[in-house]
């Protein structure tokens, strides 16, 4: 995970829909034509289909009913030809074949009557068969059909069908004759009238009859009624065979029951036109759902495209502030210290540390590297979250450079806690408190030693009188104890001693002074206003128990002055020091000294220094130069009294006032430099 630096961010292109092509499955309008197109044509030739195997299946079905029917036929005309020929053979009585016709006629169910026609076509006996059981005479003449019929059988001598005709009861029928022929004499008939619709009740397959209307006629139509006639006219499906009696084509046609072959199963096609309409429902919604989506989706890329760049923008911009700031920022592992991120100002300034590289490598360069100073443990909270942040100021051995350090955990991007560092580069104000120290160390240095030669100086002086007093009074006395003629020389000799002590002590004195001359005053052209700027920033502080503020009032363009930058500096200093302390008594931001210098004429000028403290009453005035004068409880009393003394090596003077409305204002004139007055 060390490679996933802030940096790196803005290279991660985005994971979007945006520019990707569109992939998705979408309905479109033509999809829902072609979807119902393809539904329609599928029924179509589902029905086509269905058509053809309906037809194949009329075609073996109407096969099946033509041979039934064929062989009920066929089984008839054997039993009435053989029946024939029992009767020419006269086998067979009257009564018998009344009995054995009859019985076959109602055993048919299709055989309304069996007659023995003569050969004039008279009926000679009548069997009544399915008709009914009365007694059915041929009343009037037969039909034209019949005795076509007859006549033929008669001709040929061989079974002859007739014309379909009506009976009397209106319904189809159809005569069959069988010859009698005895010794090839023509000897009548057996003529039975067969039922059309009972035939094929009777013959045709139960399920024929029951999956398809069955039409029996002759070629031309004659034997169907116009109800059959129409149907037949309206069936669609429908099927016709021949049947071949002896002299008689009829034909079997067969209707099928369903109306139309285009819709040959109404509930499969409503079904499916059903699920038709309700998939082009489906779909429709699909694809109203699917534009919501992508109108979503669109609005998702949009905000997320607006987002990802506000991300860029504002990664930039923190990339931007971290990498132009001059601090040093490096983001580390919190345990192995691994850097995960680092600014540009810490790639330049420690060229060998990059992501992924150990910090301690940086680190180890200080005195105390801030990781070994601050374990994970010291940075994070008990809960283990990112704690306080700990700064340090820490030296580079190597670049002998000074850094102020801050380390402290953060949550970094991948979540987990890492270790931020930050290095700021402040050798040069280390470098410059260090010389500020120097220059106040030797301040002091040299103001104590000021104040130890004042002391001796004064002492000396003090001393000296009362010495060479003593000096006069001792060799006075010896002259006149020499002068006397006295005799007691352990006297003389004492008084010597106490002489020579006495010269000695004025030696010792002497000398004291001759050190204590030894700093005279190294004069030099100075900038005054410069040196007020130095001593200023040296005093100015926001301690509460030191502060003090400096207002300047310098005089531009001053020349230079003739001084010891030392002892100006001096004078300065206590002038100051003295302002704070006589406004200790008011709130650290009231203390301000205003210092201003000023041209007095064309050889000095001068410098003050005015507050608003406690002032200076008259009977401190009197003495305020005196040696050991001081108001404060640890005052030495010293420093006015060296100040004036100093001031005074200059040739200037030292002076007071009282400030308006209170407070005093301090004093000094310094003479210019001879050669830069203009
Ligand atoms: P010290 O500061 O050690 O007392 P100084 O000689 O510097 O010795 O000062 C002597 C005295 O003069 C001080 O104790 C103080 O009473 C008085 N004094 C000096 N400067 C001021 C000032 N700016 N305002 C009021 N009093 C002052």
């Amino acid at each position: 995970m060390s490679d996933i630096p802030i940096k790196k961010a803005s290279t991660v292109s985005p994971p979007i829909a945006a520019n990707k092509p569109e992939r998705d499955w979408y309905v479109h309008e033509w999809m829902l034509l072609a979807f119902a197109a393809g539904m329609m044509l599928l029924i179509y030739f589902v029905a086509q289909h269905e058509a053809d195997v309906g037809h194949a299946e009329i075609v073996r079905d109407a096969a099946v009913v033509e041979q039934s029917i064929t062989r009920r036929l066929e089984a008839d005309q054997q039993f009435f030809d053989r029946l024939a020929l029992d009767i020419a053979a006269e086998r067979i009585s009257s009564e018998e074949f009344d009995r054995i016709a009859g019985k076959r006629a109602i055993e048919s169910g299709y055989i309304t009557d069996v007659l023995r026609v003569k050969p004039d076509f008279e009926v000679m006996r009548h069997a009544p068969g399915a008709r009914s059981l009365e007694i059915v005479k041929r009343g009037r003449a037969p039909f034209a059909d019949q005795v076509w019929m007859m006549s033929l059988t008669k001709k040929t001598a061989r079974s002859t069908y007739s014309h379909p005709f009506r009976n009397d009861q209106g319904r189809f029928t159809i005569e069959y004759s069988a010859p009698i022929m005895s010794n090839d004499q023509f000897q009548g008939s057996i003529n039975a009238v067969i039922l059309f619709d009972e035939l094929l009740d009777r013959s045709a397959p139960e399920w024929a009859g029951r999956k398809y209307r069955i039409v029996l006629s002759d070629t031309t139509g004659q034997g169907m009624t116009n109800a059959e006639a129409m149907h037949i006219e309206s069936g669609v499906l429908k099927h016709t065979v021949p049947l071949s009696l002896p002299w008689r084509d009829l034909q079997i046609t067969l209707v099928g029951a369903k109306p139309s072959s285009l819709l040959p199963n109404l509930t499969l096609s409503t079904a499916v036109l059903a699920l038709t309409g309700l998939m082009v429902w489906t779909l429709i919604g699909l694809r109203k759902q699917q534009r919501m989506r992508r109108e979503a989706e669109t609005e998702r890329d949009r905000v997320y495209l607006k987002s990802i760049g506000d991300l860029r923008t504002t990664n930039e911009r923190f990339e931007k502030v971290l990498d132009s700031l001059d601090v040093s920022v490096y983001v580390s592992d919190l345990y192995t210290n691994d850097v995960l991120y680092l600014n540009t100002s810490a790639q330049e300034a420690f060229p060998y540390l990059g992501v992924g590289r150990n910090a301690s490598t940086l680190e180890d360069g200080f005195v105390a590297s801030p990781s070994s100073k601050y374990p994970a443990d010291a940075l994070l909270t008990p809960e283990g979250e990112p704690g306080e942040v700990f700064k340090d100021e820490l030296e580079h051995r190597a670049s002998h450079r000074w850094f102020l350090t801050r380390t402290r955990a953060v949550r970094w991007v991948d979540g987990r806690i890492a270790r931020l560092t930050t290095l700021g580069d402040v050798t040069d104000r280390v470098h410059a408190d260090r010389i500020r120290q120097t220059q106040q160390d030797k301040l002091t240095r040299t103001s104590r030693l000021m104040t130890v030669g004042e002391i001796a100086s004064t002492l000396a002086h003090e001393i000296n009188q009362p010495l060479a007093a003593i000096a006069n009074y001792v060799s006075g006395c010896i002259q006149r104890l020499k002068g006397n003629g006295s005799a007691d020389m352990a006297v003389i000799g004492a008084m010597e001693k106490a002489d020579a002590q006495v010269a000695r002590a004025g030696a010792i004195i002497g000398r004291v002074r001759e050190f204590v001359r030894t700093r005279e005053p190294q004069r030099q052209p100075l900038n005054i206003n410069a040196l007020v700027r130095d001593v200023v920033q040296l005093v100015e502080s926001d301690d509460e128990e030191r502060a003090l503020t400096c207002v300047l009032r310098l005089a531009p363009n001053l020349p230079l002055v003739f001084a010891d930058q030392i002892m100006i500096e001096q004078v300065l200093v206590n002038f100051l020091r003295n302002a704070r302390e006589a406004m200790q008594h008011l709130p650290p931001l009231q203390r301000i000294a205003v210092v201003r210098t000023s041209r007095l004429d064309s050889h000095f000028c001068s410098v003050d220094v005015s507050d608003s403290g406690v002032g200076i009453d008259a009977d401190a005035a009197k003495q305020l130069f005196s040696p050991f004068f001081s108001t404060k409880p640890d005052g030495m009393g010293m420093g006015l009294n060296i100040c004036r003394s100093l001031i005074e090596y200059h040739e200037g003077n030292l002076t007071f006032e009282q400030n308006t409305p209170v407070g005093a204002i301090f004093r000094f004139t310094l003479p210019f430099d001879e050669g830069h007055v203009g």
